[in-house]
């Protein structure tokens, strides 16, 4: 078992999930984050967290989003930990709106 961040998170990346997690599990993309399925120990904190309701458990993952339980498995082990809030992207407010946007998905790593 593990969580994993899905679609609505992409180009919103508000980041208030990393803060309360035990175990540094997220890790930063250019425009997205991801959870490492080796490092969480599923204590569902940060599922509350998400203003897009991005994450979820693996077994209630969204059939629409099946993909990102290996797109997080994969671009966890290429992306930097982050474990400090920063600020959104600046047009986050319509990303959030938009329902399809896995196209926008960058596998850049994030940070810096
Ligand atoms: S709180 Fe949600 S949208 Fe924000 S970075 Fe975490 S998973 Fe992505
Ligand atoms: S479920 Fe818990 S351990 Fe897993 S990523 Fe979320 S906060 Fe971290």
């Amino acid at each position: 078992m593990t969580h994993v961040v899905a679609e609505p998170c992409v180009r919103c990346k508000y980041t208030d999930c990393v803060e309360v997690c035990p175990v540094d599990a997220f890790r930063e993309g250019q425009n997205c984050l991801v959870i490492d399925p080796d490092e969480c120990i599923d204590c569902t904190l940060c599922v509350a967290q998400c203003p897009v309701g991005a994450i979820s458990i693996d077994s209630d993952l969204p059939p629409q989003w099946a993909e990102w339980l290996a797109l997080n498995a994969r671009l966890s082990k290429l992306w930097p930990m982050i474990t400090k809030r920063k600020a959104p992207p600046a047009d986050h407010a319509h990303w959030a709106a938009v329902e399809s946007k896995r196209s926008e998905l960058s596998e850049r790593p994030g940070g810096a």
